[in-house]
């Protein structure tokens, strides 16, 4: 069985600790593969192994951290498939949506590679006379990046090339469950001329991140992830002494008001919804229906739901692959039960759902939960598979306030024809990133990424100018050549003349 090991110092590693995880392929349900889970030892050597190649990376010049930027995403670029079939291999995704995820990845490159442009800093002359005074931004140092299983390439993609753009050396601890996809992205890296150890990975568990967590070298860490998870990776990165950005989960609401088209609006639930079967944090989740256009937009998206392929992510007929493990798939479905238990009404029930010759692979049918009521598991908690839940609301006025009482603010998006309502949502909303007539605004490169309440611990969103912000730190220098007739003493707080 093909070990999944360390990429340290430009070069694979091999796994000492003896302990190991499966990686499983989701469609045929069969462990293919195992990772090596990396030992304290292991992750000391890649962040040692970063924090020399950040003596002469940190001050690489910008012509030439750009150069390795563009010719990598020509690379990228060529190898969009293979990456492609990594993730479906691993995560189960459809193919297409797969090659969807590599394009969103690569636009953080296309944005890393303007990073002259964006490094500029600020300069003022004669502040005082004689005196200009210079602000900069320097890059932090070895840095961090802990990621989840959704999104195997594209969230990797979030963080290191802009990390490494600005002049850090960075360590990725992928997620276990999917790990290939980011280990092609290192080789690609190193092919395209990354000088060895500015791009390292360590391949584990709790053990591989708490390590990061407390080592000195570490300057900061980029993680994204479940809440539980990113709550815990603030506080102990924070103790630390660490810069932290740590993005958690999420329960995004699609606002529909009266006056919306409902068959588009009802596409985009679908697409929002079910789009890698729910397995994304800024999937729709939750409808909230106003006035009386519940029960002709549950018919729409009941009648579209009921004719969606599963299949294999390989097969170019599938729209929607598996889930990423049983025990996932089968916690998905109990939302479903668990649901109908306390009020819900069940429209469209995909539990027990099998595709013929796949009859192992983590399947699940898509579902439709109408009058869910807000106590609900199903609308508590984050279920993270192919579950629509709809609640109904009477006014946009209750709506909102709906919205707003959830923990999560990752996205939220609001149908209408009507401007002043659309722009009432997007002051009112409590969410970092808002929809008119998009159902996941995932912003793109050169905007930032980011949730408010429990969807986001930190300061800074991700990517974009927040993303360079998180991976520099400011410096400013006030600068004097002075005229033989400036000496003397003058012991009060420098003022400007
Ligand atoms: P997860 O929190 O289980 O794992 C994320 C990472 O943390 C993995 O690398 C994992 O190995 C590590 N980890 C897990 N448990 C840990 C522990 N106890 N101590 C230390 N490290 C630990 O998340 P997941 O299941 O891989 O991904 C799905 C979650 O990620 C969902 O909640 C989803 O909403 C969220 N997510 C959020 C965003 C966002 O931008 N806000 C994007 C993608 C996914």
């Amino acid at each position: 069985m093909k070990t999944i090991n360390h990429w340290i110092g430009g070069k694979p590693v091999e796994g000492t600790s003896g302990r190991f995880g499966p990686v499983f392929n989701p469609a045929t349900g069969a462990q293919e593969k195992q990772i090596a889970f990396a030992t304290v030892d292991e992750v000391d050597a890649a962040v040692a192994n970063a924090k020399a190649a950040f003596e002469s990376w940190g001050t690489a010049s910008l012509a030439k951290r750009t150069a390795f930027l563009f010719k990598y995403r020509e690379l990228l670029d060529a190898h969009r498939d293979e990456i492609a079939a990594l993730i479906t291999a691993e995560h189960g995704k459809v193919h297409s949506d797969a090659l969807g995820e590599v394009a969103r990845g690569m636009e953080i490159v296309e944005l890393a590679c303007a990073i002259p442009e964006k490094l500029k800093g600020e300069l003022s002359t004669q502040v005082s006379t004689r005196v200009d005074v210079a602000s900069i931004r320097q890059p932090l140092g070895v840095v961090a990046g802990i990621t989840p299983f959704n999104f195997p390439a594209m969230v990797p993609m979030w963080m290191f090339p802009l990390a490494i753009a600005c002049g850090n050396t960075f360590v990725l601890k992928p997620s276990e469950k999917d790990p290939s996809a980011s280990y092609l992205l290192a080789e690609l890296a190193s092919q395209a001329g990354l000088p060895d150890g500015v791009l390292n990975i360590v391949q584990g568990d709790k053990v591989a991140v708490d390590r990061l967590l407390e080592h000195p070298d570490v300057a900061a860490v980029s993680f994204v992830g479940s809440t539980p998870i990113a709550k815990y990776i603030q506080l102990k990165a924070v103790e630390h002494g660490k810069r932290v950005q740590a993005l958690g989960g999420a329960k995004n609401h699609m606002l529909v008001l009266p006056d919306a088209d409902l068959d588009f609006a009802a596409d985009q639930a679908i697409n929002a919804a079910y789009g890698s079967a729910g397995e994304r944090c800024m999937a729709v989740s939750v409808v909230v229906a106003v006035g009386d256009t519940g029960d002709e937009l549950v018919g729409k998206i009941a009648e579209r739901a009921k004719g969606l392929k599963i299949g294999p992510g390989t097969d170019p007929s599938s729209e929607m692959g598996p889930l990423i493990t049983r025990e996932h798939r089968d916690k998905v479905a109990s939302y479903v039960t668990s649901a109908a238990e306390q009020g819900a009404e069940v429209v469209v029930d995909g539990t027990g759902y099998t595709v013929e010759g796949h009859e192992d692979g983590f399947f699940l049918g898509v579902s439709l939960l109408d009058n869910v009521p807000v106590t609900a598991d199903a609308y508590r908690d984050e279920i993270f598979g192919p579950v629509l839940c709809v609640v109904r609301a009477e006014t946009y006025d209750d709506a909102i306030k709906l919205i707003n009482s959830s923990r999560w603010g990752n996205g939220t998006a609001i149908f209408t024809r009507d401007g002043g309502a659309a722009r009432r949502f997007q002051l009112e909303v409590q969410a970092g990133m808002v929809g008119v007539n998009v159902p996941i605004p995932v912003p793109v490169g050169y905007h930032s990424f980011g949730g408010w309440k429990d969807s986001l611990f930190g300061d800074h969103h991700i990517y974009g100018n927040d993303g360079i912000a998180f991976y520099t730190q400011g410096k400013v220098i006030t600068t004097r050549w002075p005229d033989p007739s400036d000496g003397g003493i003058n012991l009060g707080f420098p003022s400007h003349s």
